[in-house]
């Protein structure tokens, strides 16, 4: 089950990696497993890839204990701030921080458990009514401000780039979460790094990864389609 779709997409990873003058090795493939089962969910861990990514609070909490401390576990949809305490401690990282408010809440509840939260701020680059996240215009005046709270370590960026055919219409998109990176990067921030770049997903990773992805968040092109 899933090791001829995961060899393709190793496969896709490398080449996309090598235009852009990394190995496959630099660049993390965070497994999407919303909607899929325990069952889907060993099958692709046997096979090696250990990041599980699920985009809300009560599936993961009920996915958790169902596997042991070799899988690092990934917060990639929006996050409520009454949900945080839910799932501070079993995360490695979370993906979508798009408010001062909930930023506020991670280092409170991490405080709590006596950890460092790791986060990624999540950035509305193409400026989508339907998305969440910081503006670009906005995000280096809010990633100062988070840096400041205690318990938590900002690691980089994230985006949701619009849904297309076509992954060259991302193209634009990636490149401009790249750049703002670099740019965030220059300044040489207390408490901040721009180390991971989250983009690309099944349809559009490979050019993410031409334009600097550090990590891709693929779903559908290990799992099949969902089924909701
Ligand atoms: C579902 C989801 C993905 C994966 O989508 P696929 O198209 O199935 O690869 C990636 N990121 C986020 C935030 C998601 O919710």
């Amino acid at each position: 089950m899933f090791q001829d779709a995961l060899i393709k997409l190793k496969e896709q990873v490398k080449d996309s990696a090598i235009l852009s003058g990394r190995a496959f090795n630099d660049i993390e493939i965070i497994a999407v497993t919303k909607t899929r089962t325990l069952e889907e969910m060993k099958a692709v861990a046997k096979l090696g890839l250990t990041s599980f990514g699920e985009n809300k609070v009560q599936e993961l909490q009920s996915k958790y204990n169902d596997f042991d401390e070799n899988i690092n576990w990934h917060l990639i949809g929006h996050l409520q701030r009454n949900k945080v305490k839910y799932i501070i401690d079993k995360v490695s990282l979370i993906h979508s921080v798009d408010s001062l408010r909930l930023a506020e809440t991670i280092s409170l509840e991490a405080k709590k458990q006596n950890i460092v939260a790791r986060i990624l701020v999540q950035v509305n680059v193409a400026n989508e009514d339907t998305k969440f996240g910081i503006k670009i215009s906005e995000a280096e005046a809010f990633i100062k401000e988070i840096g400041l709270l205690q318990n938590i370590k900002v690691e980089g960026l994230m985006t949701i780039a619009p849904y297309t055919l076509y992954p060259e219409e991302n193209r634009k998109y990636f490149r401009a979460l790249k750049q703002l990176s670099v740019d965030i990067n220059k300044q040489r921030l207390d408490n901040i790094s721009m180390n991971i770049l989250s983009m690309g997903m099944t349809n559009d990773f490979q050019v993410a990864i031409e334009e600097g992805a550090t990590m891709i968040r693929v779903g559908t092109g290990i799992f099949g389609e969902r089924d909701y």
